[in-house]
């Protein structure tokens, strides 16, 4: 199959596609982007490509030897390293150190693939360093990382970037039905991800979801203090939950804008069955503002869960003069 593996993310298969054809390999590439979005998928291949005895125009042949063994994970010119529980720690780079200066056995490269390379404590990334900065001949280092940002700049800057995007919800409807799998909760959720979207689908009963935040947003009006505060630590305590929350809450909304600028059904996302039928645009727009302000805050490190209580706070005083509006009207 080769890159056609790849799903959505034709400008890094091109521009891994020109290395390979063109021979101008790096010895270090970052591939970087959200998780579950292909990055691993494509640094195989990669490998697979790089080891391969007859590549054709950048693609594996996947029928010769290396090939073979590269997709039953045997081959020993290719090495994957993956975090030790929490992080990537010193004692796997320097186990890795003591191979990569080795001869090749099989393949034209030696490739190293290390996943979660944001997880790197700092006395791994500088013990990489030194590996990168005296790059061992015909090895060829792949960083897979989530966020570029927490890497060290001296090891960021001696890579290749490649950059992965999140999918559109019709790329991830395409894979969920290739691999056979049922959506049961709008893709939106996942955020541009399989993996996410994946995750998501075993982790939430998203009827009873829909509910339990229907219930909140329409109690949030008459909401005090207590109550706010106990809703901002218990969506505080699970990240994940508290990004589904947002969305499901901005879905609500721009649902609820929709209807009220359009009254057009069709163009609903699917979250009216819980949405008040009435609500005023500016109210609407108010409270999405509001939400897609939270992820600026959290870039710079305003405190997650003062963020959340005043979000609560911002959004029961925005509703809260709709009702006086109402009444003026
Ligand atoms: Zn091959």
């Amino acid at each position: 199959m080769g890159f056609k593996e790849i799903k959505g993310q034709e400008r890094a298969v091109a521009q891994l596609k020109a290395g390979l054809t063109t021979g101008r390999i790096s010895h270090a590439y970052l591939f970087y982007g959200p998780e579950g979005i292909g990055k691993a998928k494509a640094a195989r291949i990669f490998a697979r490509a790089l080891t391969c005895e007859n590549p054709l125009e950048g693609e594996p042949c996947e029928i010769c030897s290396n090939c073979r063994k590269a997709h039953s994970g045997n081959h020993p010119d290719i090495q994957e390293v993956f975090p030790d529980r929490t992080s990537l720690k010193i004692s796997q780079i320097r186990n890795l150190q003591s191979k990569v200066y080795l001869k090749c056995y099989e393949g034209r490269f030696k490739v190293i693939i290390i996943h979660d390379a944001q997880l790197f404590t700092i006395e791994a990334a500088n013990s990489l360093l030194k590996v990168l900065e005296e790059p061992p001949e015909r090895t060829i280092f792949i960083l897979l990382a989530d966020n570029i940002q927490n890497l060290p700049d001296t090891i960021r800057s001696r890579c290749l970037h490649i950059q992965f995007n999140p999918l559109d919800q019709g790329v991830i409807s395409e894979i969920l039905t290739e691999q056979g799998v049922n959506t049961k909760i709008p893709l939106s959720l996942g955020q541009g991800s399989v993996g996410k979207t994946l995750k998501l689908m075993e982790r939430i009963d998203y009827q009873q979801l829909l509910l339990n935040i229907s219930h909140l947003i329409g109690d949030l009006k008459r909401a005090g203090y207590r109550e706010i505060l106990a809703w901002a630590e218990s969506l505080e305590k699970d990240r994940e939950m508290l990004e589904v929350t947002l969305e499901l809450i901005t879905s609500m909304y721009r649902d609820r804008l929709v209807r009220c600028t359009t009254g057009k059904e069709e163009l609903l996302w699917g979250t009216d069955d819980f949405v008040e039928k009435e609500s005023k645009p500016e109210i609407c727009i108010a409270i999405l503002e509001e939400i897609n302000k939270v992820p600026l805050y959290l870039k710079h490190n305003v405190n997650l869960r003062l963020v959340l209580e005043m979000l609560l706070i911002k959004l029961r005083n925005i509703e809260r003069e709709e009702r006086r509006l109402d009444s003026i009207d």
